[in-house]
């Protein structure tokens, strides 16, 4: 991949140009956008989250759309729970904090 404004060529994906600071990723994030489940707005499976995040909608509008559809015939109901099994899990967040902070400070006992 090229820096598209310094032209410095990259032989691995880089987000920054390290030459000039220009940011290397394309503005493709609404082309791979994939409908999956929110690992960051949850409230049971991240359904709804997911629909929100893919839609760019409040994702308490969609539960509230969600629950509305759910007492009209229940459907709704029905509908998470296939949402639930066929949407694969987003992209993990925060994986690093659970190395990052590992309390190892131990109290001194010398003497
Ligand atoms: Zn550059």
């Amino acid at each position: 991949m090229f820096c598209p404004q310094c032209g410095r060529e990259y032989s691995q994906k880089v987000n920054f140009c390290c030459h000039c600071g220009a940011a290397m990723f394309a503005p493709a994030r609404l082309n791979n956008k994939k409908l999956t489940l929110s690992r960051r707005d949850k409230k049971i499976a991240g359904v709804c989250g997911g629909f929100a995040e893919y839609l760019e909608l409040d994702p308490t509008l969609v539960r509230l759309l969600w629950v509305a559809l759910a007492f009209f015939g229940g459907w709704g109901i029905i509908a998470y729970l296939v949402a639930w099994i066929v949407m694969p899990l987003g992209p993990e967040i925060g994986e690093v904090r659970a190395t990052a902070s590992a309390p190892t400070a131990q109290p001194a006992t010398n003497h």
